[in-house]
């Protein structure tokens, strides 16, 4: 098995961010965490797993920054054990080629998408925690016990996983949908952390695939809502707009554009502070950086809510005076789970479990009728052999035009890929 994954040593962390100020090369140079090489064949660990042929597989913000370690060391995820290898492509649809004895969910041929990583479940811990037991797998308490047996990610040509990591793709899907539906999933359940009421004026801050995404969910589920996307590049902009954006916030249009857009009063000392009273009813923040942040909890009117969706990797430092000042609710949201849905607008979908139905279902069946439509995001594809062309296209998004950049992965295993491809690659 083929396998593109970082190795997390941190002598080799540590060097390549050094060397890594003086060039981006040496991302992808012999030291660094980014790896590729043949894993050998490897066998089922267990009676419940399976192994999946990989079919397509997408580079997500966090691959890009995983890769090129933008991720402070400072911060409290930092603080969680990590396996030596950590598998890249969390954005993945593969066929199941062999299921273990005890397998109940699938079977060989079935196409799947990866869902999860670890949780109760996966572990077969019984009884599961509080949130898998409503189906909240996201915030497992149990998520990040030492010892996973789980082998490649979807940047690999084939995946060793436990069968309740995998979602079973509805056949209608295609494998672009399929692959999409993880950040079409975290884009439902970021609409749904809090989702606005008709008439309420709705910010999304952000113009990457989340973003988008989140623009087009919050237009599915709350049609009736106001919705201004706020995009740093032309082609984010254009496509809000096609994701159902009515109206655009631009970055220099500033805390007075916010004014002007909602009827608000703007404050401002000169060369000093200003503050907002009044501003959108929800804010979605897909970026999490200090500035969209501050942004977010400024531009919120009095009683309003912030999503903080974005998965910055850094500590920020924040006026947080606008949240008691105007009374604003700050809600997290991570990953996808379970939603409450009440079922009306909808005439079917799977995994529905006493009104929760799970995010993933929920997002395959926006897909089918049209409402979420991930495809269009697609704006590159690459062959795996291609990975670092790919990644330097997905994180120069003005030079490239880019959003959605895909791995075509059934080519690898005609053409290997070593480490030493990477670093010779252009
Ligand atoms: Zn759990």
């Amino acid at each position: 098995m083929w396998s593109v994954y970082l190795d997390t040593n941190p002598i080799r962390t540590a060097s390549t961010r050094g060397l890594g100020l003086v060039s981006r090369r040496a991302y992808y140079g012999p030291l660094a965490p980014l790896r590729a090489r043949q894993l050998g064949k490897r066998k089922l660990p267990g009676r419940r797993w399976v192994r999946v042929r990989n079919i397509t597989a997408g580079i997500a913000g966090t691959d890009v920054a995983l890769v090129h370690l933008q991720l402070d060391p400072r911060i409290s995820l930092a603080a969680l054990p990590r396996n030596s290898r950590l598998y890249l492509g969390h954005e993945v649809a593969g066929e199941v080629v062999d299921v273990g004895p005890d397998v109940e969910f699938l079977r060989v041929g079935d196409r799947v998408a990866y869902q999860l990583d670890q949780c109760c479940a996966t572990r077969d811990i019984e009884p599961p925690c509080r949130h898998c037991a409503v189906g909240n797998y996201s915030l497992c308490e149990n998520r990040y016990l030492p010892g996973s047996s789980a082998i490649g990610g979807g940047w690999s040509d084939e995946m060793i996983l436990h069968e309740r990591q995998l979602f079973l793709v509805p056949d209608n899907l295609s494998d672009e949908q399929a692959t999409l539906l993880e950040p079409s999933a975290v884009a439902v359940h970021t609409a749904l952390r809090h989702q606005p009421q008709p008439g309420d004026n709705v910010l999304v801050i952000g113009g990457g695939t989340i973003g988008l995404l989140t623009t087009q969910a919050v237009r599915a589920l709350s049609p009736n809502a106001n919705i201004t996307a706020m995009a740093r590049y032309p082609v984010q902009v254009e496509m809000a707009t096609r994701m159902g954006a009515t109206r655009i916030l631009y970055p220099e249009d500033g805390t007075a554009g916010v004014a002007r857009l909602t009827g608000g009063r703007h404050f401002k000392r000169r060369f000093g502070p200003e503050l907002l009273i009044g501003g959108f009813d929800v804010v979605y923040d897909t970026i999490g950086s200090s500035e969209t942040m501050r942004n977010a909890i400024r531009w919120t009117r009095g009683g309003g809510v912030v999503v903080q969706a974005g998965t910055q990797m850094a500590p920020s430092s924040l006026d947080l005076t606008p949240i008691w000042h105007q009374e604003i609710t700050v809600l997290g949201a991570t990953g996808h789970g379970a939603e409450s849905w009440p079922g009306t607008g909808f005439s079917t979908w799977g995994g529905d479990n006493g009104g929760r139905v799970s995010t993933f279902a929920l997002a395959a069946a926006l897909m089918r009728e049209q409402r979420l439509t991930p495809q269009r995001l697609i704006t590159h594809r690459f062959p795996l052999r291609e990975v670092r062309h790919a990644l330097e296209v997905a994180r120069d998004k003005a030079t490239h035009r880019s959003i959605k950049v895909l791995l075509d992965i059934r080519e690898v295993s005609a053409a290997p890929l070593q480490t030493a491809d990477l670093a010779a690659a252009r």
